[in-house]
């Protein structure tokens, strides 16, 4: 795994635990040489993790859309900035650009980002992998959410099976290292949906 795309909040959510967080799974990637593809902003724990990454001299990257740089949001130090002209370009890019996805806490567009990526994984757009760092039991009721579906028979078990979790930045890692996407029934949608 060369490079992890982190998805969390633009807030630094109300404890500060959270922004530890993020920056305990920022000195994990410079540990084992992972690179941080994020949001590109100088806001809330998106910060928190990229400071320790790029301060460190690791490898970051950063994925803005144009009207959100105008709004002086980007993190204009990091080296590797990418000045993208939408919300999909940019999601587009980070997908393209990174060999698995992490959400830490966030709201609206932590769990957008991080649900559309599983989305493309159910779909085989990619078989990359997919996980979430449940600080202080934070994605519980996520967890629950998907538990439900599959008991429902919205979500198929190798499908839910796909989201990896920890609390730990360490484990929650192996796991992504050792992570085989699922194999069963992917072909016939193993097709590009991004391009047409
Ligand atoms: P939220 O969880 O609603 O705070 O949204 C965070 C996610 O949406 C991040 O992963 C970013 O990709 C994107 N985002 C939301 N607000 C901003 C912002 N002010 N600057 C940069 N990216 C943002």
């Amino acid at each position: 795994m060369k490079r992890l795309c982190v998805f969390c909040g633009s807030s630094p959510g109300a404890d500060p635990d959270y922004a530890e967080a993020a920056r305990a799974l920022g000195r994990e990637f410079l540990r084992r040489g992972i690179g941080l593809v994020y949001g590109g902003g100088r806001v809330g724990l998106m910060y928190e993790i990229a400071r320790v990454v790029h301060e460190s001299r690791g490898e970051v990257i950063g994925v803005i859309p144009r009207g959100m740089v105008e709004k002086e949001l980007a993190y204009t130090d990091v080296r590797d900035l990418r000045i993208v002209e939408s919300m999909h370009g940019r999601k587009a890019l980070m997908a393209e650009i990174s060999d698995g996805f992490i959400a830490l806490p966030g709201g609206l567009g932590t769990m957008e980002e991080f649900f559309e990526v599983l989305t493309w994984a159910q779909l085989g757009i990619h078989r990359k992998p997919c996980g979430l760092l449940n600080v202080k039991a934070y994605f519980d009721p996520v967890l629950a959410f998907l538990d439900k579906a599959r008991a429902l028979n919205f979500l198929q078990a190798e499908h839910r099976g796909m989201v990896l979790v920890d609390e730990s930045p360490s484990r929650l890692l192996e796991k992504f290292g050792a992570y085989r996407p699922p194999e069963a029934d992917m072909a016939r949608w193993a097709i590009d949906l991004t391009k047409s």
